[in-house]
């Protein structure tokens, strides 16, 4: 066999090991941004969640504006409400005129039905929630390639959480917990993700979750979940 053949068959190897691994890792990524804001993808379809905020709003987290420059074209961007740790009007108009994309929260709960017919296996659930100083707190269960995603966002109360099975993965503030606790409520999911943390917090937080099998306190902006489906 000649170099240049050898090579070729080389090369042949590599793009179908690469696009047979690919292929085989059926998985949605959850890359925590700052605040309750998450990038979710399964490879195909990019979901933003309560991004962009505007950076260090209300002393919580700041974020590199390399993670603006990094937000996917054609995204879907679901917010639970507008106060500025969470929303940022300025960013999402920038985004979405160079990008390209859509953005849902409370007015245009609606349309977020329309989701389902555009991506695949994906559907999604908005609850309207309570929220001190908003009018307009949604949260949301997202069910994608028969995973339960659900994001409490900044509401006070575990009750509608409460309502809600059998879920993979629970995003929620730590006062969710406290709240549950305090109040007998159950919630069932495998995983939870305790996000909005306050910088203050974190020692805090690592000290009462990180040694916990199915809590993951999203401490460090860029760390990422994998769910596998
Ligand atoms: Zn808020």
């Amino acid at each position: 066999m000649n170099l240049k053949y050898s090579s070729i068959l080389l090369i042949l190897h590599i793009v179908f090991v690469a696009n047979f691994g690919f292929a085989q890792t059926n998985e949605i990524k959850i890359k925590f941004i700052g605040n309750c804001g998450l990038y979710i993808s399964d490879g195909t379809t990019n979901v933003y969640t309560d991004f962009p905020y505007k950076s260090g709003a209300h002393n919580y987290m700041e974020f590199d504006s390399a993670e603006l420059d990094s937000i996917k074209e054609n995204s879907i961007f679901i917010f639970t409400h507008k106060h500025a740790d969470h929303y940022s009007a300025k960013e999402i108009k920038k985004v979405i005129k160079e990008k390209n994309g859509r953005k849902y929260g409370s007015w245009n709960i609606e349309e977020l039905k329309s989701l389902e017919e555009s991506i695949p296996n994906f559907s999604i659930q908005a609850f309207k929630t309570s929220h001190k100083f908003s009018l307009n707190h949604y949260s949301y269960l997202i069910t994608w390639h028969d995973k339960k995603i659900f994001l409490s966002g900044d509401t006070e109360s575990a009750e509608t959480i409460s309502t809600i099975e059998n879920m993979d993965w629970a995003f929620i503030p730590y006062w969710i917990l406290i709240d549950a606790k305090e109040n007998d409520i159950e919630i069932d999911t495998k995983m939870y993700g305790i996000y909005h943390l306050a910088t203050v917090q974190i020692p805090s937080a690592k000290e009462n979750w990180d040694d916990l099998e199915n809590y993951q306190p999203l401490i460090k902006q860029g760390q990422i979940i994998k769910i596998a489906y």
